[in-house]
């Protein structure tokens, strides 16, 4: 061992969210050091689509048992959206961040009254958005195919470019102190006097002390919670997504459906990015998920039906990324009940939902109230009862 180091948080995962809190933390002024298993923001954060979700969202992905409850996630998108604005300026770099808006199109009558009924909710979290029947919609995006019979436009939907926010966040913490070690995977974590002691590194030679651990393991978060004697129920799933290759400008604007898993946009870059929580083939979570070939027809299919100029594209590539999917499909923020300073935050839209989730982790390793009420969405709901729990206490310390 090479000498045991000590920090006032230790952030488990270098993903968004964990590069997120590393930023909020350190900024304040705390000692933070990240460990991270492999390549800072490789996994979830490097595969997502970067959509800013800040209209109400399909509620169900491809193959998703639970709906999410789209009233409950309101209030948060329009937090999430409000921190989104500042954050080029906070972080002093560009992350590609566009909020050129976005379209949530319907194709049957049952669509258009869930559009309807959304709205309703939108408008009651104070979140602006605009029903408009389908020639009305045409006549704002022209490339909206005939079968779109009515959208809802929001002007506060975006896109950012995930392969330049999480190096974004990780570089800011660093000018304010904050060490990332790469390549480190967390093997054990241990009770230490008032806190935690927590060991890292293939030889398992990092070894830090510290108050606070904030798990932002991303899918892997269940198995680090267990190493601290946690047993949380998580469903990671693997979805996927497809890019076509570079065009010049075309489609301004982000277009998500209300009854089927779709997003598409036009990136920087010019490809034009293709998703929506359809299925990976497999989730392999000690290696690489891969991507279905049915999912792959599915979604363009889908997406070439509401945006026919797709279909005379050349698809340039596709993959597979991990979610840390709960199994009620909510966020998953807090401190675990009965290990305190032991903090977890993952879950689905987590890319929405970085700048406030960094911010809620700070004041939760401070022992403030958080920005917006989170009482329900922390990881007491997801706890198995005792019997599981002891079961979970003889393979803690033993998964990485
Ligand atoms: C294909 C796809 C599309 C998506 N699209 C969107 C979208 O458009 N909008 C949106 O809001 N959300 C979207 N999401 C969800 C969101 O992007 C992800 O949930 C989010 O990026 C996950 O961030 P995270 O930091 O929680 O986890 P991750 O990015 O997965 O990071 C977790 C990190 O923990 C590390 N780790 C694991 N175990 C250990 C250990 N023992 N020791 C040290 N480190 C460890 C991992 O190596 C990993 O780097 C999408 C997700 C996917 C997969």
């Amino acid at each position: 061992m090479s000498g045991v180091l000590t920090a006032d948080a230790v952030i488990v995962g270098a993903g968004v969210l964990g590069a997120a809190a590393a930023h909020h933390l350190a900024r304040a002024g705390h000692r933070v050091v990240i460990l991270e298993r492999g390549a800072p923001g490789r996994e979830g954060s490097g595969t997502t689509a970067g959509n800013l979700h800040i209209q109400a969202v399909h509620s169900q992905r491809p193959g998703q048992e639970v709906p999410l409850d789209n009233a409950r996630f309101l209030p948060l998108q329009r937090a999430a959206s409000e921190r989104w604005e500042t954050l080029e300026e906070e972080l002093g770099a560009s992350v590609e961040l566009r909020r050129s808006g976005g379209f949530t199109v319907a194709e049957t009558p049952g669509q258009h009254a869930e559009l309807v009924e959304k709205h309703a909710w939108e408008t009651g979290a104070g979140i602006p958005t605009e029903v408009l029947d389908g020639d009305a919609a045409r006549a704002a995006l022209p490339q909206l195919g005939p079968t779109v019979i009515a959208a809802t436009w929001c002007a506060l939907d975006g896109y950012a470019n995930p392969l330049k926010v999480t190096p974004a966040y990780l570089s800011s913490a660093a000018r304010s102190g904050a060490r990332t070690h790469p390549y480190s995977p967390v093997r054990r974590i241990d009770r230490h006097r008032e806190g935690w002691r927590v060991t890292a590194g293939r030889d398992g030679g990092l070894v830090v002390d510290t108050p606070v651990v904030v798990d932002t393991a991303g899918p892997w978060l269940g198995r680090v919670a267990a190493m601290a004697g946690a047993a949380l129920r998580m469903s990671p799933v693997a979805i996927q997504m497809h890019s076509t290759v570079r065009l010049p400008p075309i489609l301004p604007h982000l277009v998500q459906h209300i009854g089927e898993g779709l997003s598409v946009k036009q990136v920087a870059a010019g490809n034009l990015l293709i998703g929506g929580g359809w299925p990976a083939r497999t989730l392999d979570l000690e290696g690489r998920s891969l991507p279905s070939l049915a999912s792959l027809h599915g979604n363009v299919r889908l997406a070439a039906r509401v945006l026919p100029f797709l279909a005379d594209l050349r698809l340039l590539r596709m993959w597979a990324g991990p979610l840390a999917a709960t199994p009620d499909e909510m966020p998953l923020i807090g401190e675990v009940p009965g290990l305190p300073g032991f903090l977890v935050a993952g879950g689905t839209y987590a890319f929405t939902f970085a700048p406030l989730w960094g911010e809620t982790l700070r004041c939760l390793a401070e022992s403030k109230p958080p920005p917006v009420d989170i009482a329900d969405l922390g990881p007491g709901r997801l706890m198995d009862h005792a019997d599981h729990q002891a079961d979970h206490q003889e393979e803690r310390n033993t998964q990485c």
